[in-house]
C-alpha cells in the first residue's frame, strides 16, 4: 500500500491486507486490530464492516487508516489509537496520559460493590450522611465512574484523585461522557491529601486503589505496548511497594475505623502488603483471584 499506488481499496480487501501486514510484524491480534482501526476510521461498528465489505474507502479515509496502522506497527496500543477502552461495559476515553483500564481491575470494582452492600446495612438509618468512597491513582476515572453507575446515587458520594492534572482532565471528560458528573468529583493531588481542605479526616468509608506497582527494574523489560503507557502510572519504586506504604500511611488519617481499603495488587507482593496492613490495624482480609488464578485484589477493613 505505497503512496504512489493508485488503487481503490474495499473494506474486505484492506482488512485482509492489513491482517497479513500486522502478522508479518508480529502483532498478535492481527485481524481484530485491523478491523478495530478501520471501524474507527470509518466511524462504524466493527460488525457493520461485515455488511459493508464492498464499500470503497475515500482518499481521506485511506490516508487516516495508513497513519493509524503505522502507529500500531510502532507499538502504540489499540486503545490509544482508537482513543477509547471498554471497562465494566462502559466506554472510557483514554489518552497516553492515563493507564489503559485492565479487565482484572473489574474484580476490584466488583469487590467494592460487595463491601458497599455491607456498608449500606449500617447506613440505611442515616440517609443524610452519604457513604463516602475515594478512588486514589484514579487515572481515566474508570473505577469511580463504574462505581457511580452501579451504586444508588442517593446513598453515595465518590471522589477520584490523581497527581497528574492531565489524567484528572481525562477523568472529568469520562464523567461527562458517562453522565456521572453529579456523583463523582475529581481532585488533583497526592493520594489522599486533597481531601484535607474538605475536612474529611477520619470520614471516608471506602478507599480504593490500583496504584503503580511494578518494580522499577522491570519497566525496561515490558512489551512496547506497555512502554507507551505513562511510567508514572506503572512505576512502584525499587520494591514495587512505595505507593502501598504511602497509601496506608495516609489512609490512617482519612479512613473511618470500620472502613474498607480495596486494593489491586501484584500477586507477588501479596504477603508484604498483607503484613504491612496487619501491622497498621487492618484485618478481615479478603483476597480475590483474577481470571488467570492469580491473587489480584485485596480488601481489608480498618479494625482500630
Ligand atoms: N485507576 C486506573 C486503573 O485502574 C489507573 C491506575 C494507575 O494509573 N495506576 O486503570
Amino acid at each position: 500500500m505505497t503512496d504512489n499506488q493508485k488503487k481503490d481499496w474495499a473494506v474486505a480487501e484492506i482488512i485482509d491486507w492489513t491482517t497479513k501486514f500486522f502478522k508479518a510484524n508480529s502483532i498478535l491480534e492481527s485481524r481484530l486490530d485491523a478491523e478495530l482501526i478501520l471501524s474507527g476510521v470509518l466511524a462504524m461498528k466493527r460488525l457493520d464492516l461485515y455488511l459493508n465489505f464492498d464499500r470503497l474507502l475515500t482518499l481521506k479515509e485511506l490516508a487516516d487508516f495508513k497513519v493509524n496502522i503505522k502507529k500500531r506497527i510502532e507499538g502504540l496500543p489499540i486503545a490509544y489509537i482508537l482513543g477509547k477502552k471498554e471497562f465494566m461495559s462502559l466506554t472510557f476515553k483514554v489518552t497516553p496520559d492515563v493507564l489503559i483500564p485492565r479487565p482484572e481491575t473489574e474484580f476490584l470494582v466488583e469487590e467494592v460493590l460487595r463491601v458497599s452492600r455491607n456498608m449500606e446495612v449500617f447506613q440505611k438509618f442515616d440517609i443524610n450522611s452519604k457513604i463516602l468512597i475515594v478512588d486514589t491513582f484514579t487515572g481515566s476515572g474508570n473505577i469511580p465512574i463504574s462505581l457511580a453507575k452501579h451504586l444508588n446515587k442517593i446513598l453515595y458520594f465518590i471522589y477520584g484523585i490523581d497527581i497528574n492534572l492531565k489524567a484528572v482532565k481525562v477523568a472529568h471528560e469520562n464523567s461527562l461522557l458517562n453522565q456521572t458528573l453529579r456523583d463523582v468529583r475529581f481532585l488533583h493531588g497526592d493520594i489522599l491529601l486533597p481531601l484535607k481542605i474538605f475536612s474529611l479526616k477520619g470520614m471516608v468509608d471506602i478507599i480504593t486503589a490500583n496504584p503503580p506497582y511494578l518494580k522499577t527494574s522491570v519497566l525496561s523489560t515490558l512489551r512496547k505496548e506497555v512502554k507507551c503507557e505513562p511510567k508514572i502510572a506503572l512505576d512502584g519504586g525499587e520494591d514495587g511497594l512505595i505507593f502501598y506504604s504511602r497509601l496506608i500511611d495516609q489512609a490512617l488519617d482519612y479512613l473511618k475505623v470500620g472502613g474498607y481499603l480495596v486494593l489491586e495488587i501484584d500477586p507477588e507482593l501479596n504477603f508484604l502488603i498483607t503484613e504491612k496492613l496487619e501491622l497498621n490495624g487492618f484485618g478481615e482480609f479478603n483476597l480475590i483471584k483474577d481470571l488467570q488464578g492469580l491473587d489480584r485484589v485485596l480488601s481489608v477493613r480498618r479494625l482500630s
